[in-house]
C-alpha cells in the first residue's frame, strides 16, 4: 500500500502541498483531480522522491519514500514516473525506448514483451520509426509503454492523455487502465479533466490550492459533490437556494419552485444548455430545444435525476 500520511511542502517558502493524506493499495487506481496550479506535479514528485517533504511521511508497503537528502537518485526501484516531459531518447526508434530497460539476455522475450506494449498503446506500425519523426500525443504513448515495460508495482502519471487528441484518447484510456488492473499496477493518475478519470479511477482526490477539497469514489462524489468547484469537474451546476445542481437536474416545468429568466442557450449536441438569471446569479439548464433570449420560464429541481 501507498500510505501518504499529512504532508507538506513549500517552494521556497510558498506552500505547494498542505496536510495532504491519502492510501493507495495495490492494483488501485487513485486520481488526482484539479485546476492547474493546484499541486497535482507536485504531489507526484514528492511521491516519486524528487524533492523532501516539509512534514509527513511517504511509504510503500512499509518503506519510506526518501527524498534527495537521504537518496541520490529519484524514484524506487517498485516505481515509474511519467511526467509531462516524456522523456525519450529521439534518436532512436520506439521500440528502443520502450525496450530500453528490459534485459537484452533473452532478445524473444525482451521482443514479445515490447510487442505487448505497442499494442497497449497502439503503436505497432510505429515500432521501428524514430522518436524524432514522432507527433507529441506518439512520443506520450511511447513514454506510457516505456514505463509500463519493467512491470512496476505502482506508476505515477501525469495527465498522461493530455497530448493525444479525444479521438484516440478513449480507447486508449480504456486499454492502459485495463493493463494496470490486469497486471494489478497501483496508479496516481493526475488530471483537470474528469473524464481521464471518471471511469476508472476506484478513488478521487479533488485538489484545490495544495489541499484536498474532496475524496471519494467517482460515483459518491458526483453524486454528493458537497462543493460547487467539486461539481464544475463533472459537470455545468448551478447552485440554487443553496443546493448544487447539475444542468441535466433542473427542467422545464409548467409552475415551479424556481422562476429564472433565459439568457442563451448552447448547442451541445444531443441537447442545449440554456443559461438563465435566477435571483441575480447564473442557472444552467438542460432543454432539448433552444429557447428565447429574455423568457421567463418556471423551473423544477430534481436531484435524482
Ligand atoms: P499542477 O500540476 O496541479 O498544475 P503544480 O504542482 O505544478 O500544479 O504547481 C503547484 C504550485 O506550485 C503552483 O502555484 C506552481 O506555480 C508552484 N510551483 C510548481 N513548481 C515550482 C517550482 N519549481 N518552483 C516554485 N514554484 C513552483
Ligand atoms: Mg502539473
Amino acid at each position: 500500500m501507498l500510505s501518504v500520511k499529512n504532508i507538506s511542502f513549500s517552494y521556497s517558502g510558498v506552500l505547494a502541498i498542505d496536510a495532504i493524506s491519502f492510501d493507495v493499495k495495490e492494483g488501485e487506481v487513485l486520481a488526482l483531480l484539479g485546476e492547474s496550479g493546484s499541486g497535482k506535479s507536485t504531489l507526484l514528485k514528492l511521491i516519486y522522491g524528487v524533492f523532501d517533504v516539509d512534514f509527513g511521511l511517504i511509504s510503500w508497503k512499509n518503506q519510506e519514500i526518501l527524498g534527495p537528502k537521504n537518496k541520490l537518485i529519484a524514484g524506487p526501484e517498485f516505481m515509474k514516473y511519467v511526467t509531462q516531459e516524456f522523456d525519450l531518447m529521439p534518436f532512436t526508434s520506439v521500440s528502443e525506448n520502450i525496450g530500453v530497460h528490459l534485459s537484452s539476455f533473452c532478445p524473444l522475450e525482451k521482443k514479445e514483451r515490447t510487442d505487448e506494449l505497442l499494442d497497449v498503446v497502439g503503436l505497432s506500425k510505429f515500432a521501428a520509426v524514430n522518436i524524432q519523426f514522432l507527433s507529441g500525443g506518439q512520443k506520450q504513448r511511447v513514454a506510457l509503454a516505456k514505463a509500463l515495460a519493467k512491470a512496476p508495482e505502482i506508476i505515477l502519471l501525469d495527465e498522461p492523455f493530455s497530448h493525444i487528441d479525444s479521438f484516440k484518447k478513449r480507447p486508449l484510456r480504456r486499454r492502459i487502465f485495463k493493463y494496470l488492473k490486469s497486471k494489478k499496477i497501483a496508479c496516481v493518475v493526475a488530471s483537470h479533466d474528469k473524464n481521464d478519470v471518471l471511469s476508472f479511477a476506484d478513488n478521487i482526490l479533488v485538489i484545490q490550492d495544495g489541499r484536498v477539497l474532496a475524496s471519494a469514489p467517482p460515483e459518491v462524489l458526483f453524486k454528493n459533490p458537497q462543493h460547487s468547484s467539486v461539481a464544475a469537474f463533472f459537470s455545468e451546476n448551478s447552485c440554487v437556494d443553496g443546493d448544487i445542481y447539475y444542468a441535466h437536474q433542473i427542467k422545464l416545468a409548467s409552475k415551479g419552485p424556481v422562476k429564472a429568466r433565459v439568457i442563451k442557450s448552447y448547442f451541445k449536441g444531443g441537447k442545449f444548455l440554456v443559461e438563465a438569471a435566477y435571483k441575480g446569479e447564473a442557472l444552467f439548464f438542460e432543454h432539448d430545444i433552444s429557447i428565447a433570449p429574455g423568457s421567463l420560464v418556471f423551473l423544477s429541481l430534481d436531484k435524482s435525476a
